[in-house]
Order: C-alpha cells, then structure tokens, then sequence
C-alpha cells in the first residue's frame, strides 16, 4: 500500500516539475478594456436569498462579446465561417508559438506591423510552425492593461496600437499550419486600421483570433500547449476565452 502511494506521489512531483501552468487571461471587472462603443460587463441582476441556515446567492450580466481577453470565431469577419459554436474542439488544444516584437515595438513605433520576415525568421530559429499552432504575438501592450488611454494609445478617435500586416496574415493563412493568432493587444489589426484586412484573410481562412492575451512573460518559442477555452455562444462571433499555456520544461 504504502509503495502504491509513494508511486502516486512521485508522479505527481515530477508532472509539476516539469510542467509550468501559465493562465493568459485578464479577469473581468470594472476596469476591463473592451473596444470603443462596447457595453462592458455589468451584472442586471445581484440577489441573496437568505434560508433557514443557508443562503445562496446568483447574478446575471450582460457584456459585448468583443472585449477583455476574448476570442473572434470566423464568423465575425467571414459571414459563411465558424460560429462560436461551430469551432471544432480540435482546434481548441493547439501547439503554441510565441514571437515575441517588443523591441521591434519599441523600435518602429506606435505602429508597428508583424511582417513576413519577422514570421520567417522565427521559422530560421525554430524550423516550420508545427501542424494545429496558435501563434502569440506579444507586443509588450501587456503592462499598459491598467491604463486604458495608454493601452489603445489614443489620438482623438484614432487608436494606435501595433498588430498584423497584411503581407503577414496572408503568410499564416497560407501555411496552413497555424490555427489561430493571439496578441496582446485589443485587436490583430493594427489600431489605426480602417480596412481590418487581417482581420478579414484569417477569418475567410477558418482561423480564430484571441485579443487581449495577458502576455506580461515570455513563453518559450516553441514547446508548449494551449488550452482555448470560449464561452460556448453557439451564435456568437466571439466570447470571452479562458487560455491556458502549458510549458514544458
Ligand atoms: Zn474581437
């Protein structure tokens, strides 16, 4: 009995030794960035009920779909494409790769655009993107979350946040490895985007986005999993997303 037992308990050290369990998501609440015009969250409903030695309490809420950390099914951009509820559970465990373009950010500007060759030479370091990847992007937007002026960077109505370039979104269409794209900023289109062109190849392509990835460390390039879990809104164009990164070590 007691040999079983030290078996078990063995296992379990070596899993959370060599596994890491990262969440990549902000937490809803009052501060919770959503896109200009969007309802945020806020519950029409707080009740306790008070019973003979119990109690129990419910809320309901109302929010936009796209805002927080959230995910775009096809058919937000693509009128034919996936719902929410029509995305398979395949795609929602996915090989991860990150790239990271803070210092590309950094350097270019408020409007930095991911281009080919930034996808290419993540390619040179890590040979080709494996089959069912979701791509994280992080421009290094992650810190400013608390600040919504600075994390939309406004101009006026303008924003002005960094995100896919044309060229690059046609790229990932085409390999036809990646499943997704995740940035950590409010959208995969760059803020001063008007025409939402990536927005509109990766949807006519059966990708699925996720905005506002939590992405305050690095991951790895490769070599980790990812858990992507929307609210099931079977007619929905997106969904709040819980995500989940495991890193092997
Ligand atoms: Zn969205």
């Amino acid at each position: 009995m007691f040999f079983y037992l030290a078996i078990i308990i063995l296992n379990i050290c070596r899993l959370s030794a060599s596994k890491e369990l990262l969440d990549l998501g902000w937490g809803f609440d009052n501060r919770t960035i959503f896109w200009p015009g969007q309802t945020p969250l806020y519950f029409t409903k707080e009740e306790t009920v008070y019973l003979k030695g119990f109690s129990y309490s419910f809320k309901e809420f109302c929010v936009a779909e796209h805002g927080g950390t959230h995910f775009d099914a096809p058919y937000h951009f693509h009128q034919s494409g996936w719902k929410v509820g029509d995305v398979p559970l395949s795609r929602l465990f996915a090989k991860g790769a990150f790239l990271n373009m803070e210092e590309e950010h950094l350097k270019m500007g408020r409007d930095t655009r991911l281009k080919v060759k930034d996808l290419e030479n993540w390619e040179t370091r890590n040979g080709k993107f494996s089959e069912n990847s979701v791509l994280l992007v992080k421009f290094g937007r992650s810190k400013f979350w608390q600040n919504r002026t600075l994390y939309l960077d406004l101009e006026g109505e303008t924003m002005h946040f960094p995100g896919l370039s044309k060229e690059a979104a046609q790229w990932i269409a085409n390999s036809k490895k990646i499943i997704g794209v995740g940035v950590d900023t409010p959208s995969i289109d760059p803020g001063n985007s008007t025409d939402y062109i990536a927005h509109r190849i990766l949807a006519e392509n059966s990708l699925y986005n996720l905005e506002n990835v939590k992405l305050l460390t690095d991951l790895p390039e490769t070599g980790f999993d990812l858990v992507v879990a929307p609210m099931k809104i079977e007619e929905g164009t997106g969904a709040a997303v819980r995500i989940f990164a495991i890193v092997n070590n």
